[in-house]
């Protein structure tokens, strides 16, 4: 494993599962006297002027009559339950992140950041989830915001996480990024993709390599994983060797794409303004996924 903690990772909370389906539990989690609200400005988390969460205490605040309906139990904390509002919005809000997310999001701290990710993901899953996959059903939430229930056919719906691979190609001591028109200028990052069914991780990053960047890859290597809540990625984070390393680019999908040397890769993650490119940003876990590779390929030289 990766010695350095991806962002959105590492929650304290209780996420107490027993307890979602469990009407009496949770009327008595409501009535908890130190019972938190999270509080949102629309789907950013508002801050303290410390750039923590504000919480709330739930005692007081003017709930829909619903109650339970329109709360989602992120979990307990030293006993503490803590809840988030589960906003209710049309399909064409705009669920995706904007610059004003990603500036709060380099303001907190890991912890906030894994809770806001959780958050943020149901929220936009219940958005998009009104509707019964089945029979078209109008669906209402329950378990404590854990699933949606078919007012129709009483079909069950639970959050779903969609699976990404991410990695780094290797060719000797150089490792191979993209970029894509739309970032900022001079930014390269690891290469990505969705798995599609049927696909194994290892296969997945083979086919994505090669789709991107024409390059065939192998002795595939799991390093970490982190969730990405817009809207609910599972990214797996991965090594890979290649033996060739001349490039055929898929300009649909990236703008270049370019080998970078461990020494280059280095400068870009300490900020050197002379480095030949702008790292992906640390809650992104390609920044972590740079910062193993350069750890774990650097030991035999700095030593
Ligand atoms: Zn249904």
């Amino acid at each position: 494993m990766t010695p350095f903690q991806p962002g959105f990772s590492g929650s304290l909370f209780d996420r107490a599962d027993a307890l979602r389906g469990d009407a009496a539990a949770l009327a008595t989690l409501l009535q908890h006297p130190q019972a938190r609200l999270l509080r949102l400005q629309g789907f950013d988390p508002a801050l303290t002027a410390e750039g923590a969460l504000l919480w709330e205490l739930l005692a007081g605040q003017s709930l829909p009559e619903t109650g339970l309906a329109a709360l989602i139990l992120l979990g307990l904390q030293d006993g503490v339950p803590h809840f988030v509002p589960l906003q209710q919005h049309s399909a064409e809000a705009p669920l995706y992140r904007s610059p004003r997310t990603m500036e709060i999001l380099s303001l907190l701290g890991p912890q906030d950041m894994a809770t806001y990710g959780t958050a943020r993901s149901l929220i936009d899953w219940h958005g998009r989830h009104r509707f019964c996959g089945k029979c078209g059903g109008a669906t209402l939430a329950h378990r404590a915001g854990w699933g949606r229930r078919c007012t129709v056919c009483e079909s069950e719906h639970f959050p779903r996480v969609d699976p990404v691979v991410i990695m780094l190609a290797e060719h000797g001591d150089r490792v191979l990024l993209g970029r894509q028109a739309s970032w900022p200028q001079g930014r390269y990052s690891a290469l990505a993709g969705f798995l599609e069914p049927g696909e194994t991780v290892e296969e997945a990053v083979a086919r994505e390599l090669f789709e991107e960047a024409g390059v065939r890859a192998s002795r595939v290597r799991y390093v970490t994983s982190q969730a990405w809540p817009f809207p609910a990625q599972l990214m797996l984070a991965c090594t890979a060797e290649v033996q060739d390393a001349a490039l055929t680019i898929a300009t649909d999908e990236l703008e270049d794409a370019l080998w970078f040397t461990r020494a280059e890769v280095r400068a870009a993650l300490a900020g050197d303004p002379d480095a030949k490119f702008l790292p992906p940003p640390a809650y992104a876990v390609a920044h972590s996924l740079l910062q193993h590779w350069v750890h774990s390929n650097s030991r035999s030289i700095d030593v």
